[in-house]
């Protein structure tokens, strides 16, 4: 497949995830679900290898590895956060915030329709 990337992302051990759902609160990018009864990367374009998951984990089925994925795609999460809801988008521009991924969020509240002095999230 053309366009792919070596760098890094979430792995589930599915052998091992018990579908607590714990490790869900912990990704900003609502990267991970629980389709099936064991956690899933959804899209690994909204993964973007942070590891802020990985010690939510009381089974240790989480890992981030090095391989060769599609980017990370920030406009998608965005997209994401908007239907989850004002919830969402509020906890990943804090995120983004706090990581000091200052073009990230310039453009996430571009999207939003945000000033740049406005983290309240969107009316
Ligand atoms: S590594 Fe980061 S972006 Fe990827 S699933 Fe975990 S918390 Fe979400
Ligand atoms: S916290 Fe671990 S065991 Fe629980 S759903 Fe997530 S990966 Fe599975």
């Amino acid at each position: 497949m053309t366009g792919l990337v070596r760098r890094p992302v979430i792995e589930v051990n599915a052998g091992l995830c018990i579908g607590c759902g714990l490790c869900l609160p912990d990704c900003p990018n609502l990267a991970l679900g629980i389709p099936d009864g064991t956690s899933r990367l959804l899209d690994e374009r909204l993964c973007d290898g942070c590891g802020a998951c990985v010690d939510a984990c009381p089974e240790g089925a989480l890992r981030i590895i090095e391989r060769e994925a599609r980017p990370f795609d920030h406009a998608r999460v965005i997209e994401r956060a908007r239907c989850e809801g004002e919830g969402a988008v509020r906890a990943y521009l804090a995120c983004m915030d706090e990581r000091g991924e200052d073009e990230l969020l310039c453009r996430a509240r571009a999207m939003l329709g945000q000033g740049p002095d406005d983290s309240t999230g969107p009316e």
